[in-house]
């Protein structure tokens, strides 16, 4: 299968409203073409040069969303041109994005990451950590950054039923933040989980947003 044969078929599975990111790390730039020419706008990276380099490679109209653990002071790299950050794991960070924004004088797109799966991980919010940080809204002040969604990674295992249940209870707390404390936010709209394991089951439990990267690219290997 080629990529853009690969693309069709997931997109023939796709929803409307869900928005697929090709995750498109450690593949050149010709390669990424490929998805292009097959209609493919959205791209998905997980390092900060990675994405840098690609943005200078590939035409304009490619929207960039950061898709791993960011660090604060790489932050400025990307500010200029990333469309979406989906890894927000701190205030701190977001602060730092915010900051950034204001000097290339946008608004970024900000999703809070939070940490669903049963591996221990540095990264992403706990549940208790997110009803908090909905509660208190630290990012009030903060114009320069929106507030856009959530974002979850399930546990790496082969029981459908147990990746099932996480992506329920993330989809669950996420219309309870939407409902509650984010309810007169209308930018509040974007539910990003599901990967090319697992990405039917997160469609299944609500995702308007799924990360695919090796269904889609492994073949041009
Ligand atoms: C690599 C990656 C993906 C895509 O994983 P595939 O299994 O290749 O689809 C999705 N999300 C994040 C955060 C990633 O790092």
């Amino acid at each position: 299968m080629t990529v853009a044969e690969n693309l069709h078929a997931i997109r023939q599975k796709l929803p409307d409203k869900v928005k697929l990111v090709a995750v498109s790390k450690t593949y050149p730039a010709n390669v990424l073409m490929e998805a292009y020419h097959a209609g493919q706008r959205i791209f998905g990276e997980n390092r900060v040069q990675e994405m840098v380099e690609k943005y200078a490679q590939m035409p304009a109209d490619v929207q960039w969303h950061l898709i791993g653990h960011l660090q604060k002071n790489k932050v400025k790299y990307i500010a200029p041109f990333v469309s979406m950050i989906h890894a927000i794991d701190s205030t701190e960070l977001l602060q730092v994005v915010n900051r950034e924004a204001a000097k290339a004088q946008r608004t970024i797109p900000c999703l809070i990451q939070i940490h669903i799966a049963q591996e221990e991980s540095k990264f992403g919010f706990s549940y208790p950590e997110a009803k908090e940080f909905f509660l208190n809204k630290p990012f009030s002040s903060l114009e320069n950054i929106r507030i856009a969604g959530l974002m979850g990674m399930a546990s790496l295992t082969d029981n459908p039923d147990q990746v099932r249940q996480e992506f329920k209870k993330l989809a669950s707390f996420f219309n309870e933040v939407k409902s509650g404390p984010m309810h007169t936010e209308t930018g509040f709209t974007e539910l990003s989980m599901g990967m090319s394991s697992d990405y039917p089951i997160a469609i299944d439990q609500g995702a308007t947003i799924i990360r695919v990267g090796s269904a889609i690219f492994k073949s041009s290997r």
